[in-house]
């Protein structure tokens, strides 16, 4: 069998890139104009690098190649939200979303193909889990998304609230996150990421340790044990008082505060008194709230409250002291919106073909 031995740049550090070059003969700092090129140009072809010597553009294109995901399909909504279908080198497909102006330029990223969590009210959990992206296929949708869109040299913001847990994926996604922060290529400050996870506490708890921080949201969506295992299912792992004690302890910056996402679903979790043990469950954590209303979909066995009822609970919250914000739906027309996203393969054995089909859609 073929087995490529060339060097994958994608899914380099730059320390470990600057080692490459050097093993085989070359200056390390020409990593850094490497690095450069990919980023901040998106120039990916080897000969066109027009600093590097001759030779080492030639070494390059021998033994070493940059892996970017291809864009198949783009698809705008009537509110700006644009959604890339991707394919990755091995022919699975993931999905990104760009929403503009929100007030920042944001980025939506993936971080597996599918997802284990299995919640409740998620398509994506419906699809089931295929595999772990690559940190060079993380950080390569920002890659993609920024030339597409011509916001290479502009600042962005990036959630990783796509397709997966990205605590499910811990190495790939924190050397991704550490790729998108190197100076020489977006130099992102982990102000401009935010990690929204269902609580998987041991790599929770080691995300407190790491020295670059991304902002954390916590999917908690429910104020109870027993219902927060029903909709969250790793809840019946990690408990609901668990992941609160986990988020007390949580090192958060001056100025800054851990997001709690709530997904709001009608006449489950949207009662005046779910509002109110929601406060009382907060109590003494940095913390605003985030309210989701319900993306509904085929297949989603939830309804949508009205926004009578989020601005009810909404109020119930703010009364009490807690900050809360009410998540816009972007994009729902083009099925780019939280939770929504869902690829199929062209190969018929796939998740998403079997729950399409399931669906009869
Ligand atoms: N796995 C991570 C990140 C992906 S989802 C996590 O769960 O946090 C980003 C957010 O969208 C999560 O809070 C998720 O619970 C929410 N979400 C999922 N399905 C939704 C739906 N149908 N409507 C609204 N929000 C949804």
């Amino acid at each position: 069998m073929f087995t490529d031995s060339r060097i994958d740049i994608a899914e380099t550090e730059l320390a470990e890139l600057e080692r490459a070059l050097a093993a085989l003969g070359h200056p390390r700092f020409h990593a850094r104009q490497i690095v450069q090129w990919i980023y901040k140009r998106g120039i990916t072809d080897f000969g066109q690098m027009s600093d590097l010597p001759r030779e080492l553009r030639t070494h390059l294109a021998s033994d070493f190649l940059i892996t970017t995901p291809i864009v198949e399909r783009m698809e705008r909504s009537i509110d700006g939200t644009t959604k890339f279908l991707l394919r990755l080198a091995d022919g699975k497909h993931i999905e990104s979303v760009f929403i503009p102006d929100t007030p920042a330029q944001t980025f939506c990223i993936s971080t597996q193909v599918g997802c284990a969590m299995k919640c409740a009210f998620c398509l994506t959990g419906k699809m089931g889990f295929d595999r772990n992206l690559t940190a060079g296929e993380i950080a390569g949708q920002v890659r993609v998304l920024a030339q597409e869109l011509g916001l290479l040299d502009r600042r962005f913001n990036i959630v990783l609230m796509g397709m997966g847990e990205p605590l499910h994926n811990y190495e790939s996604t924190m050397k991704a996150l550490r790729m998108l922060a190197d100076e020489h290529g977006f130099g992102m400050s982990g102000r401009r990421m935010t990690l929204s996870t269902v609580g998987v506490l041991p790599a929770l708890e080691r995300l407190a340790t790491e020295p670059l921080m991304p902002n954390l949201a916590i999917s908690l969506h429910s104020t109870t044990e027993e219902q927060r295992d029903l909709l969250v299912p790793i809840n019946r792992k990690y408990g609901l008082k668990e992941l609160l004690d986990a988020c007390r302890r949580f090192p958060v910056k001056r100025r800054e505060r851990i997001t709690f996402e709530y997904v709001i679903l009608q006449d489950v979790n949207d009662s005046p008194e779910d509002a109110r043990r929601l406060v009382r469950l907060l109590h003494g954590i940095r913390g605003k709230v985030n309210l989701l209303p319900l993306n509904e979909a085929a297949g989603i066995p939830f309804e949508r409250p009205s926004d009578a009822r989020v601005d009810r609970f909404a109020r119930i919250l703010s009364e009490h002291g807690v900050t809360v914000s009410v998540r816009k739906s972007r994009g729902r027309d083009i099925r780019a919106a939280c939770g929504q996203l869902i690829t199929e393969s062209p190969n018929a054995t796939t998740p998403g073909k079997r729950l399409a089909m399931l669906m009869g859609t």
